[in-house]
């Protein structure tokens, strides 16, 4: 029995569930990027999971590249304040790149991200984010795919974190209350 299982209240979103969903999304961006060799940005630390299983569904040719950035803290609510921990290796001036992200809350970090890798100059910019939570956001909030829509509700597991903790649990579920209040 795992341990981690007592600390989550509800699960989300099984392994099944997540595999079928990047599959679908896995053929949308080929499909969409044939001929083409973009460049995926995964987000860290939260999105590896996603990506790594997300590049595995893809049939053209990619390449990838992580920047790794913090804004929670050990909490549950977003900061704002964004802070980038490591940068992108690859040039991506002239690139098609696609953004992998665990999860939009807020907005806040999207935004920062998106705008921070516009200033060097890619041919092209696309979102893919595999949670959102549209009743939290607090800007506008665009991305161009998605795996699923949550209610408000803090989650871990397939990456997703609280204090560091339950990244490799391999489904998605809400935390129990209990364990951050
Ligand atoms: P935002 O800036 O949109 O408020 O927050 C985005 C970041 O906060 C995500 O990349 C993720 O790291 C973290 N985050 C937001 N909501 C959750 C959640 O429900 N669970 C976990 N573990 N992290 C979250």
């Amino acid at each position: 029995m795992n341990s981690m299982n007592c600390d989550i209240s509800a699960v989300l979103f099984d392994e099944h569930k997540i595999q079928a969903r990047i599959k679908e999304i896995g053929c949308r961006i080929s499909e969409e990027y044939k001929g083409k060799n973009p460049v995926f940005i995964g987000i860290l630390k939260g999105g590896f999971v996603f990506l790594s299983d997300l590049i595995r569904s893809i049939s053209i040719p990619i390449e990838i590249d992580f920047l790794a950035v913090s804004s929670y803290g050990a909490g549950t609510v977003s900061s704002g304040a964004v802070k980038i921990k490591k940068d992108i290796d690859i040039d991506i001036t002239n690139r098609d790149i696609i953004i992998v992200e665990d999860i939009v809350d807020s907005g806040l970090t999207l935004q920062y991200i998106r705008d921070y890798l516009e200033k060097h100059d890619p041919a092209s910019v696309k979102i893919c984010v595999l949670l959102d939570k549209p009743e939290a956001h607090k800007i506008e909030v665009s991305y161009d795919f998605v795996g699923f829509n949550i209610s408000n509700e803090f989650v871990v597991g397939y990456g997703l974190d609280f204090a560091e903790r339950y990244r490799n649990l391999p489904y998605i579920g809400i935390l129990k209350e209990e364990m951050y209040s």
